[in-house]
């Protein structure tokens, strides 16, 4: 694969074995894929797909990145980081109610010195033109990056990602992933048929149901994989999603999700977030408890990060409790 990118991943993240979960649930085999552990500014998923995305805005002559996201946007707060790292201005457009007091992600926004202007989340996209075209119009030279870095050129970090777990030689036949704007689960799906790894991807779903999500994912893939000029054709029946775990909606964090990150906390000593991961979590456990898995399957959860959301509100209350 011969498209630009600019590296400051922390890359390869290590794979561990998770004995004390997998005993406790009784099997398969658990193993996880630390990327909550790729670097800069607390790491997460983001990073991988911004490598790709920032070498392009390089390419562009871009001096501004603006993106978009909720309050707790991990995407954002990684953005804000390349953009102090690589030099360029950051501005956040940013879906919530502005606190007295910031915490978690937005937080590190602001300790990372990105503009932020609020907005409500239907008014997000209308919002995030405005403030592009303003930023044009101004000689910032803005470069758009879309929601959660799920556009083609980020894809391309996930089927980097698969291409490194095949380096990594290890024996997994599953990989659960929590699966939102779909770049991450896109990139995997095709890095698998370009990389030949034969095992199963199955996305969590955060906030989408699964034909919307399976949609999406596809989409991606197969523009992705024209990009490259790679004749693969991904058809959106290969798209493995699960909605039964969206509980009360995007970012709210129910029992099951609280009960997976002390899990994961207390057996394994790895920190997951309230958002995404912790739903994922919550998903493979159950699937777990009901016999989805067989006894010799190799699952791979792959922790794509968002620690940062345990210290912000509404968790931080609900984990104290
Ligand atoms: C963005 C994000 C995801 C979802 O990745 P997508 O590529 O948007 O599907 C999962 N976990 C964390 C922690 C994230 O920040």
């Amino acid at each position: 694969m011969n498209i630009p990118r600019t590296l400051f991943a922390h890359l390869p993240t290590p794979i561990e074995a998770l004995p004390h979960l997998t005993t406790l649930l009784g099997g398969p085999q658990l193993l996880i894929k630390r990327d909550d552990l790729t670097g800069l500014a607390f790491g997460g998923n983001k990073a991988r797909k911004l490598e790709f995305v920032l070498a392009e805005a390089q390419a562009n002559g871009a001096k501004t990145l603006v993106t978009v996201g909720d309050i707790q946007s991990n995407h954002c707060r990684q953005t804000a980081a390349i953009a102090a790292k690589f030099g360029f201005k950051c501005i956040l457009v940013l879906s919530g109610t502005e606190p007295d007091l910031a915490n978690g992600n937005l937080l590190l926004d602001h300790l990372l010195g990105a503009e932020i202007v609020w907005t409500v989340r239907e008014e997000r996209a209308n919002t995030l033109k405005t403030v592009f075209q303003q930023a044009w119009e101004n000689g910032e030279r803005p470069y758009l990056i879309p929601l959660g870095a799920s556009n083609p050129v980020g894809t391309f970090g996930y089927v980097e990602a698969i291409r490194e777990i095949v380096g990594q030689k290890i024996d997994v036949n599953w990989i659960v992933v929590a699966s939102s704007s779909g770049g991450t689960q896109a990139g995997m799906v095709l890095g698998a048929h370009l990389y030949n790894w034969s095992g199963k991807i199955l996305g969590i779903c955060i906030d989408h149901h699964a034909l919307e999500l399976q949609t999406t994912v596809t989409h991606l893939a197969n523009e992705a994989s024209e990009r490259i000029g790679k004749d693969i054709s991904i058809s959106s029946q290969e798209i493995l999603v699960n909605d039964r775990y969206l509980g009360g909606g995007y970012a709210v964090a129910g029992e099951v999700e609280l009960e997976a990150i002390r899990m994961f906390a207390k057996t394994e000593g790895i920190l997951l977030d309230p958002v995404y991961t912790g739903r994922a979590a919550a998903g493979m456990i159950d699937l777990i408890k009901n016999g989805f898995f067989t006894q010799e399957d190799k699952v791979l959860f792959w922790h794509t990060g968002g620690s940062p959301t345990l210290f912000a509100e509404p968790y931080s209350a609900q984990l104290n409790k």
